[in-house]
C-alpha cells in the first residue's frame, strides 16, 4: 500500500514549516514532525533579518508580518576597530529596503498559524514513511546523526547573547554594527516599526565574558552595550529576556541520501540541519529558507515519471545550494576571523581597507548584494 504521504519533514522551525506550506501548496501530502517536547519552549528573543528574497517568499505564502512585528532596514552603518566606517543605503542600491528585522515569535506564529489552515499538510507527533523525508531539526539534529551523516564544525570562541533594548533615539530605519578593538561584534538591529525606539541585540563575545555577563544586571549590562555602541541611540534600557548560543561554523558531510533499510525512501537536509554559519551577517535563515525554495522548485519541476525519492533529483538540490552556501560561509567566516585578528597590521589593514571600501563602486555593490542574502557569483 503506498504511504499516506509523499513528504516527511522533521522539525517545525521556520524553514521546515516555510518547507510544508511550499510543498503542500503544490498538492503534495505532507506530514510534519513536531512533537510536542519540541515545540513548547520559551519565547525566543532574537529577531531575524530577513533577505528581500525571503521576504518574498514567506509574503507569496501569506506569511508577512505587519511593519510592527517587520521593520524594513533603510541603512546598515558597519564601524571597525579604528574608525572605519561602511555605509549601505537602500535608495542608492535603488531598494525598498535592504532587509527587514523580523520578531521571531511573531514570524513562527504566523507560520503555525498558516500550517494549520493547509488541508495537505498533517502534523504529527512521530516520524512516519514517505518517499521522501527532509531534516530541518537545526544544528544538533538528532536524525542526522541517526543516519550516520557527520557535521564537519569548528567552534568559534564566541558566543552570542541576544537581547532587546529600549532607546531613548528612534533606531531611524538603520541597522548598526560595531567590531571592537578587544574582537567582540555588536549589532543593534531596528524593531517596533520605522519609528520604533526598540532593538534587537547581537553581541557576540569570548566564552568566558559572555559567561560573566549571564550574572550583570540588567543596567550593567546596558552599561557595557552603551559604551560599545559609543551611545550612538541614547540611554538604552534592557527589556525582557536574554539568551546566549556558542558559535560554530559547520556543514553536513552528505545533504541527501537513502534512509537505511527503506527501499524507495530518500533523506534531504535543509537549514541549520546542513549548514551553519556565525550570525554576524544574520545570514543563517536566510540560507536556510534559500535552500527550501530551492529544493521546492526542484521537486515542482520534476519530470513526471521521477518519484520523489529519486537521488538524481535530490542531488540537483543539493548541487544547486552548495555554491550559496560556501560562498555565505567564505564571507561570514573572513570577516569573522579579519577582525577578531589582534595584531595591530591586521588592525590598520582592515581598517583603511574599510575606508577605501566605503567609496569603491562595482565591489561595494557586490557584497550590498551579498549583505542582502544575494550570494549569487
Ligand atoms: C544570535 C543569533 C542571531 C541570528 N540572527 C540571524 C539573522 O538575523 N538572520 C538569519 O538569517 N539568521 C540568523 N541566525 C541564524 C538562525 O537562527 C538559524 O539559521 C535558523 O534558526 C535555522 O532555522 P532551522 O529551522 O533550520 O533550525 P532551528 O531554528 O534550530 O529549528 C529546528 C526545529 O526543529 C526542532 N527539532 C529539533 N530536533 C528535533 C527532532 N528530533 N524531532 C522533531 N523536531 C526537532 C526544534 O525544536 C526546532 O523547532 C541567528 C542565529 C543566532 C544564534
Amino acid at each position: 500500500m503506498a504511504a499516506p504521504h509523499d513528504v516527511c519533514i522533521r522539525g517545525a522551525g521556520i524553514v521546515g514549516r516555510t518547507l510544508a506550506l511550499l510543498l503542500a501548496r503544490q498538492g503534495l501530502r505532507v506530514a510534519l514532525v513536531a512533537p510536542a517536547q519540541y515545540t513548547r519552549r520559551d519565547a525566543d528573543v532574537r529577531a531575524y533579518a530577513i533577505s528581500p528574497q525571503n521576504q518574498q517568499l514567506l509574503a507569496d505564502l501569506r506569511c508577512w508580518l505587519p511593519e510592527a512585528d517587520a521593520t524594513p532596514v533603510r541603512s546598515m552603518v558597519i564601524y571597525g576597530d579604528r574608525r572605519g566606517v561602511v555605509h549601505f543605503d537602500a535608495d542608492r542600491l535603488k531598494v525598498q529596503a535592504l532587509n527587514w528585522i523580523v520578531d521571531v515569535p511573531a514570524l513562527e506564529q504566523r507560520l503555525a498559524e498558516a500550517c494549520s489552515y493547509q488541508g495537505a499538510l498533517e502534523t504529527v507527533d512521530a516520524p512516519v514513511p514517505a518517499p521522501l523525508t527532509v531534516i530541518c531539526e537545526g544544528r544538533a539534529s538528532r536524525t542526522r546523526a541517526e543516519l550516520g551523516v557527520e557535521f564537519e564544525s569548528i567552534a568559534y570562541n564566541q558566543h552570542a547573547v541576544a537581547t532587546r533594548l529600549d532607546c531613548e533615539q528612534s533606531h531611524g530605519q538603520v541597522a548598526r554594527q560595531w567590531f571592537t578593538l578587544d574582537g567582540e561584534i555588536l549589532a543593534f538591529l531596528p524593531l517596533a516599526g520605522p519609528a520604533g525606539h526598540e532593538v534587537a541585540v547581537v553581541w557576540a563575545a569570548r566564552p568566558a565574558q559572555a559567561r560573566a555577563a549571564a550574572g550583570w544586571t540588567d543596567a550593567e549590562l546596558a552599561a557595557h552595550l552603551h559604551e560599545l555602541s559609543g551611545g550612538a541611540l541614547g540611554a538604552l534600557e534592557v527589556r525582557g529576556a536574554r539568551g546566549s548560543w556558542p558559535l560554530i561554523v559547520g556543514q553536513a558531510t552528505r545533504w541527501v541520501g537513502a534512509m537505511p533499510g527503506a527501499p524507495n525512501q530518500s533523506f534531504a537536509l535543509a537549514g541549520d540541519a546542513a549548514h551553519a554559519m556565525h550570525p554576524l551577517a544574520g545570514q543563517g535563515l536566510n540560507t536556510g529558507l534559500g535552500d527550501v525554495a530551492e529544493l521546492a522548485a526542484v521537486l515542482a519541476a520534476r519530470e513526471d515519471w521521477r518519484p520523489l525519492h529519486d537521488r538524481r533529483l535530490l542531488r540537483r538540490y543539493a548541487r544547486a545550494r552548495q555554491g550559496d552556501w560556501q560562498r555565505m560561509r567564505w564571507a561570514t567566516d573572513g570577516l569573522q576571523q579579519l577582525f577578531t585578528h589582534p595584531a595591530p597590521l591586521a588592525a590598520a589593514l582592515r581598517n583603511r581597507g574599510m575606508t577605501l571600501f566605503d567609496y569603491s563602486g562595482p565591489l561595494k555593490h557586490r557584497v550590498a548584494r551579498l549583505a542582502m542574502g544575494d550570494a549569487r557569483p
